[in-house]
């Protein structure tokens, strides 16, 4: 396990489903020609990028915030059991480490005070229901679930229009739905504040672009910094190629404008940053590099 990082009070564990995995290039980017591939194998290769088969190394993690009592899950994954017949490498998903490495961390599903998610892509919001007698009921009974109220309305407008499996591959009916309908679901604005206090700030940080709605979620205490990014950042080759758009991005020209912001904040001011799609590198460090940017 990645050792926590420490911001003043607040700490950040990285909470591991899957901690690598092969992927196609054309799941993330409609096209990544050979010399950019050639001129990244020497920091990215083969771990990241695997050249002959083309394929990327990613990640899919959330991450536990603790801060004054407070427990927060961010992000929750792919989840298991799901019905995804138009997303195959996330159908019905068994015996992932979500829940042991929950456990090894020291906590159980009910000590999660909070559930916030970046956005509502399927792998974000998997785990936050299970399949338990037939239904799909909340895996963190006791936790208010957090939804940017901009995403939550696009997502379901989607959903009215279009079905159930249209929208996000059938995550919002069995992962998103079944929180609200329990109760559990609020409704926040894309600046939310979880916890301002005199251990510090955690506060959502609008950062469109890859979805509506999509936001980073921001520590702040004791003059440092951690930023979980969400899907701000896929994979690392966007540190050399920051205006690579991701083939699902929602609006890409903003997502690019949104991925420099974050890439040069972080640079600058020496900020962690937490991009859960990316192995071995969930709590890291950016720099600069020529006119582009490196990290690990
Ligand atoms: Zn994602």
């Amino acid at each position: 396990m990645t050792a926590p990082l420490r911001v003043g009070g607040l700490t950040i564990d990285v909470l591991t489903e899957i901690a690598h995995r092969y992927m196609p290039v054309s799941f993330l980017f409609n096209d990544l020609p050979e010399p950019d591939i050639a001129r990244n194998m020497s920091w990215l290769g083969p771990r990241f990028i695997e050249p002959r088969a083309r394929t990327l190394g990613l990640a899919f993690q959330a991450y536990i915030l603790r801060a004054g009592g407070l427990t927060i899950l961010v992000d929750s994954c792919n989840g298991e059991g799901k019905h995804r017949p138009t997303a195959p490498w996330q159908h019905d998903l068994r015996a992932t480490d979500f829940l042991s490495n929950l456990a090894r961390l020291g906590l159980r599903c009910e000590d999660i005070d909070i559930v916030v998610c970046t956005h509502l892509h399927c792998d974000h919001v998997g785990w936050h229901t299970r399949l338990r007698g037939g239904r799909w009921e909340p895996t963190f009974p006791r936790a208010r679930h957090l939804f940017g109220r901009r995403e939550f309305d696009h997502f379901r407008l989607r959903y009215e229009r279009e079905g159930a499996a249209a929208v996000s591959h059938g995550a919002f009916a069995d992962s998103v739905l079944p929180v609200v309908e329990a109760g559990l679901a609020e409704f926040v604005d894309e600046d939310h504040r979880l916890l301002a206090d005199d251990t510090g700030e955690i506060a959502l940080v609008p950062a469109p672009g890859h979805s509506l709605g999509h936001c980073c979620v921001r520590l702040r205490a004791g003059g440092t910094e951690a930023i979980v990014a969400g899907d701000a950042l896929h994979h690392p080759i966007q540190l050399d190629l920051p205006d690579l758009p991701m083939r699902a991005d929602h609006d890409s020209g903003l997502a690019v404008a949104t991925r420099r912001s974050l890439l040069a904040h972080c640079a600058d001011t020496g900020a962690w940053l937490c991009a859960g799609h990316i192995p071995d590198w969930s709590i890291a460090q950016v720099r600069r590099f020529e006119d582009r940017f490196r990290m690990g």
